[in-house]
């Protein structure tokens, strides 16, 4: 590992008196988060905070609320509230303000990169070129999408006129995880606000700064007070109360597989409207026709990009049998190319995981891919001293069944395994409870189209890995989710379709 630290988050191991300001900014002192509820920064009701600790330190950063079923009752009083306005605000303001939003994000880039990096564990260079630019996009993109949304209209037999009307459910409820923070809640607010509803989100308290940061830019842009509500604290307190308030009918919800199972119940005795983004563990699919040093550079993206904590990483590899021991000398070199080590280092491969207690999670499974009979063809080792970190690893020798290959790690820990022709590549690939996402390279455009098809995936890369179009359907099959976001499915689950029938005759 790296030892270099960069001046500015060896400065972040404040010990000096809480920076008091409302929004974060990327200082020495820890920050403290507020709530922003009605276009204010206010306080938890309970008056308690609940530490936020810097992945690559293991120091307090910052401190956030503590917050209850009372904070979450007035942010949706005040969503409630700003609702009627908001939802009659022309269209064209509407996508005005959240452009003026976008714009105000990408001026902040750098700042905003910064602080998800010290609030993540991420490296800079990802969150500068992945996490906020995607924030940026969300923005835009729905600010657009949003002028183009039609509706349809059926004459019917000269009888009658039949139309949709697409209107706004009312208060929207956004949970969001730790592993893309900005990424993901803008990917929720932006279809949310730009349909028309208000929100109330939670951002995981794990890594509150941007959501905060964002609070305030989304005044500077000049939202009206209550269109956007933030309130941070712990899913089982905060997020439950969101879930089952009566008054938000329509849940937008990133997170695990166990989690989601909660917020369903929660949602199910108000028939809630709910979408689900779930866990993934994904497979990675190469056939001996690859075009093998460019399989070999996606996959190190693919198994070790933001240390292995991105949903559609590709944790189980599948290699076509006559290739695999070259494939395995090739991935393990390039594995032990990656720098770990200081996420502010601008030549930092693999930063922090999110907590000592994934840590310990992720350092568990290495354990028990060992005693399953696998082999440690690279890395299984954290890091001693500050911060959490943990050696980019490769796991060779185990099958299908291994609970490593069908429990969700989500850290840089993979598995390669070898197969024997088509048939055996799709089963394998199908052999999980999820669904997400799966990556498959070869150069045989019949199959590439034969196995996309058969693949149980919300989402099959061919010969490429995580290239975005926020156009298409995102969601997992099976137990990877519920529903579909992105593009038109976002606008549409954030709007209720009415019917309206007008005798002509
Ligand atoms: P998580 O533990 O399920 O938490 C997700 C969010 O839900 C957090 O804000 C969390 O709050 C909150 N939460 C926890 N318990 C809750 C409850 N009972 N009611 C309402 N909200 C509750 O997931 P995570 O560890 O943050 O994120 C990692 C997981 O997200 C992985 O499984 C990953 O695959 C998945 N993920 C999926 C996608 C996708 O698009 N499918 C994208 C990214 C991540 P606190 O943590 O603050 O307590």
């Amino acid at each position: 590992m790296s030892s270099r630290h960069s001046p500015e988050l060896s400065g972040a191991r404040a010990t000096s008196p809480a920076n008091t300001s409302a929004a974060g900014e990327v200082g020495r002192a820890p920050l403290v988060v507020s709530n922003f509820i009605n276009g204010e920064f206010v306080a938890p009701a309970s008056g308690a905070y609940i530490d936020d600790i810097g992945p690559a330190t293991g120091e307090v950063i910052a401190r956030i609320p503590d917050s209850d079923a009372r904070d979450i009752d007035a942010a949706v009083r005040a969503a409630h509230s700003a609702f009627p306005a908001w939802s009659r605000t022309p269209v064209a303001e509407r996508s005005r303000l959240l452009l003026r939003l976008a714009d105000l994000i990408e001026n902040n880039l750098e700042e905003l990169a910064r602080l998800e990096s010290r609030d993540n564990g991420k490296t800079v260079t990802l969150a500068r070129r992945l996490d906020i630019p995607r924030a940026v996009a969300n923005f835009r993109f729905f600010a657009t999408a949003i002028l183009h949304y039609a509706s349809e209209a059926h004459p019917t037999d000269g009888v009658a006129l039949n139309y949709t009307l697409r209107q706004p459910l009312g208060v929207a409820g956004l949970i969001s995880p730790w592993n893309l923070p900005l990424y993901l809640l803008s990917w929720k607010i932006a279809p949310a606000i730009a349909t028309g509803n208000t929100c109330v989100a939670k951002p995981s308290e794990l890594t509150p700064l941007t959501a905060n940061r964002l609070a305030q830019l989304a005044r500077d842009a000049g939202l009206p007070p209550g269109v956007i509500n933030i309130v941070h604290g712990l899913g089982a307190k905060a997020g439950d109360a969101l879930t089952s308030h009566p008054k938000v009918p329509l849940i937008s919800f990133t997170g695990g597989t166990v989690t989601g199972a909660k917020v369903a119940m929660a949602a199910a005795p108000h028939f809630k409207r709910v979408s689900l983004e779930l866990g993934g563990k994904n497979p990675n699919v190469i056939f001996a026709d690859a075009d093998l040093p460019e399989a070999v550079k996606t996959s190190i993206q693919s198994s070790f990009a933001n240390q292995g904590e991105i949903c559609l990483c590709g944790s189980r590899i599948f290699v076509e049998r006559s290739i695999h021991d070259h494939f395995v000398d090739e991935f393990v070199a390039a594995t032990k190319q990656l720098r770990i080590g200081d996420p502010w280092d601008e030549a930092t491969d693999v930063g922090a995981l999110i907590s000592a207690a994934h840590l310990e999670k992720v350092s568990g499974y290495v354990e028990l891919a060992k005693q399953e009979g696998g082999t440690i063809v690279a890395g299984g080792r954290r890091i001693d001293g500050a911060g959490f970190f943990f050696e980019p690893t490769v796991v060779t020798g185990l099958g299908c069944d291994r609970r490593v290959l069908q429990e969700e790690i989500f850290g840089p820990v993979v598995t390669i395994t070898p197969f024997d022709g088509e048939d055996e590549a799709i089963a394998f690939a199908n052999s999980t409870r999820y669904g997400l996402s799966a990556t498959l390279w070869t150069r045989d455009l019949q199959r590439a189209h034969r196995v996309a098809a058969a693949l149980d995936a919300g989402t099959v890369w061919i010969n490429c890995w995580l290239v975005r179009d926020l156009r298409v359907p995102f969601g997992g099959m099976k137990e990877s989710g519920v529903g579909r976001e992105g593009g038109f499915e976002s606008l549409s689950f954030f709007t209720e379709a009415k019917n309206v029938c007008v005798k002509l005759a």
